[in-house]
């Protein structure tokens, strides 16, 4: 499934880091997050002092990393990169902090599925700059102070609401990144292209931002595919004709939708007869895991205004079932 992986695949290495935008003047849109930081920054800066901890919540996709990294050019230091996951337990977290140099950046991505008993330590390596091992056992445990450089730490989480209060609570500024609009898609798609060094026809790049799900990566992703298909087919021109075309291929339709999409709406509508119905249910009924479900495809299937939620569960909308072609009368 091209979708599925054009979402969650990066793409190779050398792409990716041409096509990250550097400075806060590439970076297209989220005015009000980008402008937060710059004050942050800016502030830190004059005062010669470390940026205060950043969180940045929103679907896959969408620049937090993007941001990190700018935030680490303007500061003029380094960013690490981890995510929670990765951080099993209190020596990895340990090991990663007291290998940071003051003012470092240390970016936990998925930063809510940190395992909770290494969750406490972040705590006082956010507040106080220390952690408090403990080392040995019985008789002989004790507990070892360790201090930390003064060090940034930007998480990033698919999920505020799963975050714990004792942690959000520790972040001086949480902010929220948005779905991109179609103009700011545009000249994001643009930007690739022109990167990519990819001849496009306004109309083209407005086929391709239209269909990328409000998403940068996703935008990103099909260019690359529109771009060899118009190698093949054509004559390496993005035109509106081509995209078009080289979507169809990838089975997603004019809104963005992709299968996975579409099935879910089916169900709702078909099997669940346009009642409510949770996530776990609707979940093993399209079979796919409800964790992408709730992070990926239904933030966006509710911004468009397809699905609701409510207090029984998901409910389909009269535009849900138009975009599955079926009518709110015959449903
Ligand atoms: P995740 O949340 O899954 O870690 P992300 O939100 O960190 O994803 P990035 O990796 O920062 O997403 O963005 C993916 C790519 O999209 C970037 O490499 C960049 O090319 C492009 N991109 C993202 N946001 C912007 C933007 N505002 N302007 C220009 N390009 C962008």
């Amino acid at each position: 499934d091209y979708f599925a992986s054009a979402l969650s695949n990066q793409l190779n290495t050398q792409t990716e880091s041409l096509l990250r935008p550097p400075s806060f003047d590439e970076f297209v849109g989220q005015k009000k997050t980008v402008e937060r930081l710059k004050i942050m920054a800016g502030a830190a800066k004059k005062r010669g002092e470390a940026l205060n901890h950043i969180l940045l919540s929103g679907p896959p996709g969408l620049g937090k990393t993007s941001l990190s990294f700018i935030l680490g050019a303007e500061m003029g230091r380094n960013v690490r990169i981890t995510s929670g996951p990765v951080v099993e337990k209190a020596g990895d977290l340990a090991g990663m902090l007291t290998n940071l140099e003051e003012g470092d950046i240390l970016f936990i991505d998925e930063i809510h599925r940190i395992p909770k008993t290494v969750e406490e330590y972040l705590y006082s390596a956010m507040e106080d700059y220390c952690i408090d091992i403990m080392i040995d056992q019985g008789p002989n445990a004790r507990s070892v102070r360790l201090n930390i450089p003064r060090f940034t730490l930007v998480g990033a989480t698919t999920r505020n609401g799963l975050l714990t209060a004792p942690l959000r609570s520790r972040f001086t500024l949480q902010t929220r990144l948005d779905y991109y609009g179609p103009e700011d898609l545009l000249k994001i798609v643009t930007r690739t292209c022109h990167l990519l060094k990819v001849p496009v026809e306004r109309d083209g790049g407005l086929e391709i931002a239209r269909r990328a799900r409000g998403t940068p990566r996703i935008a990103n992703n099909l260019v690359n595919f529109v771009r060899d298909y118009a190698e093949e087919k054509g004559n390496g021109t993005i035109t509106k004709a081509s995209a078009q075309a080289a979507l169809e291929l990838l089975e997603i339709d004019a809104r963005g939708l992709d299968e996975m999409d579409k099935r879910i709406l089916r169900v709702m509508a078909t099997t669940y007869k346009s009642r409510p119905v949770g996530l776990a249910t609707l979940a093993v009924a399209v079979g796919e895991e409800s964790h992408t479900l709730e992070e990926v495809h239904e933030p966006y299937l509710i911004q468009s205004g397809l699905v609701q939620r409510t207090a029984q569960g998901r409910i389909i909308t009269p535009e849900g079932l138009a975009a599955i072609g079926l009518d709110a009368a015959t449903a």
